[in-house]
């Protein structure tokens, strides 16, 4: 099959030259049959018939020569044909008249659905004003950006590339990526994403991307490739579409012999099989399902939740266990150093050396250590030889040796003693406790804590209100930190595992899809390999990481749990239109292939009922599209202490 069936590879502007041709001298020729006889009204025949059928029977010629399959098209080209060499010219030009019409509307359907993601680029705007190191300001067009570059961006200008803020604080409307449409406060250091909103003060960025490589980029070729991608049903209804294409024209041709041998005329039996034919065409079945899905998928984009393709989105309507990484995912991973303990060393040297551990990690405690330097104005300590151990810790070698910083796993390998009674208030708390040691010798440790997100207890709730009954947490941490933040969100004490490795979130994700399909969702710091596990993985506030935006299979942009709600339900409704389309489809069919078969039905009905299901079943479809995701309440505000 083409692209889709019907949905006509032409260019817009011949697809609609065509389709007015068509409609053109069908009125013509309606004129000169029922009212006054026109000149020239055969020549207008002719040119319904080329303009109407010549563009899909040589496309399904091509198909059937190249690719050895049978187009759907043809058979509507055949019909036609048939109808005119028994002398039912003006039916078979009804035919193609209206064949010509859908075919148009479905492909500007499909069309719409598919761009709907690429308008994002022409947000970009074309040029970025360029701040050079002299202090004076250029006009530069955006494609020329580098990485490094400093750009000013004026009140309510669009940010030309991705990059980092280095100067001013303000707020931003992201929505054109994350589909978040409260405006997001950010300073110095946080990243800004290609063509989202600067609202009200002037920003100095630094780039970080060039055009090519932006979040917006990246979207727009992810969604792209997942609507290539065949969706299972997709695979179903173009299996159908193609083994019924053959027995329809079998089975029109043997009803010919039929009709005949009951004695009917030649041009009645032919023009009866012609109809049939068309009544049994499988159009509408093949391209429900493709409509359907292009749209959820472009309505989720535009919602900031990337699906990587059809697949996804079919399978995360279906899931049972809902599974969540804690830290970075269901807690901001904004952590703060909130207390120091140094046992054989001093407090700065403490933080300065496990700053200098984690001066290249990308685990939320490492950006959490940053923060505690830079506002003490320290600087990390120089360490080498850095080596993350997932859900350990990290080690290295500064001046003086090798050292460590960890959780208590990271301790015990290294013979660390943690019974120290000056640990207790420590540990007592329910933050999370980094030691740092240099061999067996602890030289001490500081607490860590991290928020949950304000939107994860609203989105845990949002899930177990759509009939999720099973919903976890899985974390690295220590289990009085998981308890803490676990049922702060509303989960039972048996829904929440902690102490986990990596490894033992994978299995335990196994464990849990023997009741069912499982989704993971995670932020892709020591969880890629649930995600890439599960039979759903689900990053969370990926833009701009490229992580999580490989490792998963479905993306939330934004940081908001309740996007992920919106996403099941999105994916439900993608699931039920796909099931309401191949229904109706069915049934349609069953009722024109009945009237074609036992009332006589004229030949242009068949045609009304065939074509405009097909219109029916794509317009069902496009539903999905206007009604992007959105939050389901607006976030709670946050209580006062
Ligand atoms: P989660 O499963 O909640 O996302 P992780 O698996 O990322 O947590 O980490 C689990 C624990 O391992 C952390 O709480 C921390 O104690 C320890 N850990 C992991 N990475 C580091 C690191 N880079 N530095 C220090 N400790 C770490
Ligand atoms: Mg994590």
């Amino acid at each position: 099959m083409s692209d889709h069936s019907h949905a006509s590879p032409l260019p817009e502007g011949v697809d609609l030259a065509l389709t007015v041709i068509t409609l053109c001298g069908m009125a013509y020729v309606s004129v000169s049959a029922f009212l006054v006889p026109l000149p020239l009204a055969p020549l207008a025949l002719l040119a319904v018939y080329l303009a109407g059928g010549v563009p899909a029977a040589s496309a399904a010629l091509r198909e059937l020569v190249h690719d050895r399959v049978l187009d759907v098209d043809l058979l509507m080209v055949i019909a036609a044909l048939a109808a005119a060499s028994v002398g039912a010219a003006l039916e078979g030009a009804v035919l193609l008249t209206l064949f010509r019409l859908s075919s148009m509307l479905e492909h500007r359907a499909m069309g719409k659905a598919r761009r709907a993601v690429q308008a994002l680029m022409s947000l970009r705007p074309e040029t970025a004003f360029r701040l050079s190191p002299d202090g004076t300001v250029t006009a530069t067009p955006v494609a020329a950006l580098v990485q490094g570059d400093l750009v000013i961006i004026r009140p309510g200008a669009r940010i030309p590339v991705d990059g980092r803020i280095v100067d001013g604080a303000g707020s931003l409307d992201e929505s054109t990526i994350t589909g978040e449409s409260l405006p997001v406060v950010k300073s110095p250091g946080d990243p800004v994403f290609e063509a989202t909103v600067n609202l009200h003060t002037v920003l100095t960025m630094q780039v970080l991307r060039p055009m090519a490589e932006s979040t917006v980029a990246r979207m727009i070729a992810m969604v792209t490739e997942a609507q290539a991608q065949k969706a299972p049903s997709e695979r179903f209804s173009e299996w159908f579409g193609q083994r019924y294409t053959v027995a329809v024209l079998a089975v029109s041709t043997a009803l010919f012999g039929i009709f005949l041998a009951l004695g009917q005329t030649f041009d009645a039996a032919l023009y009866r099989a012609a109809t049939i034919l068309v009544a049994a065409s499988p159009c509408a079945v093949v391209i429900s399902v493709p409509a359907a899905i292009l749209s959820a998928l472009s309505a989720a984009a535009r919602g900031g939740v990337l699906f990587k393709g059809g697949a996804a989105l079919e399978t995360l309507a279906t899931i049972r266990t809902f599974a969540f990484d804690k830290t970075g995912t269901l807690t901001t991973g904004r952590a703060e150093v909130t207390r120091l303990l140094p046992l054989a060393t001093d407090e700065t040297t403490l933080l300065t050396l496990i700053a200098g551990l984690e001066a290249q990690s990308e685990h939320p405690i490492a950006d959490a250590l940053r923060r505690a330097i830079d506002q003490r104005a320290l600087t990390p300590a120089p360490v080498t030889g850095v080596e993350t151990h997932p859900s350990e810790g990290i080690t290295g070698t500064d001046a003086t040796g090798p050292v460590w910083a960890g959780n208590p796993r990271m301790a015990t390998h290294m013979g660390a003693d943690l019974t120290d009674p000056a640990l207790a208030t420590l540990q007592d708390g329910s933050e999370t406790v980094v030691y740092l040691g240099r061999g067996p010798l602890l030289l001490g440790a500081i607490a860590v804590a991290d928020q949950p997100r304000a939107t994860s207890r609203d989105g845990i709730a949002a899930l177990r209100a759509t009939g999720i009954a099973s919903i976890v947490m899985m974390t690295g941490d220590r289990r009085p930190v998981a308890l803490r933040i676990g049922q702060g969100l509303g989960l039972k004490p048996d829904e929440i595992h902690a102490d986990l490795l990596p490894q033992d979130k994978v299995r335990l994700v196994s464990d849990l899809a023997a009741k069912g399909p499982v989704a993971f969702v995670g932020d892709g710091v020591n969880d890629a390999a649930a995600l890439a596990r599960a039979d759903v993985g689900i990053a969370m506030g990926a833009a701009g990481s490229d992580v999580a935006l490989q490792a998963a299979d479905v993306a939330l942009l934004s940081e908001n749990m309740d996007r992920l709600a919106a996403a099941h339900r999105l994916s439900r409704r993608a699931a039920a239109i796909i099931r309401q389309n191949l229904i109706f489809a069915l049934g349609a069919m069953a009722v024109l292939v009945t009237g074609g078969l036992f009332f006589d039905l004229p030949l242009p009905l068949a045609v009304l009922g065939h074509e405009g299901g097909t219109v029916l079943v794509v317009l069902n479809g496009l539903r999905l599209l206007l009604d992007p995701i959105r939050n389901t309440r607006p976030p709670t505000p946050p209580v006062a202490p």
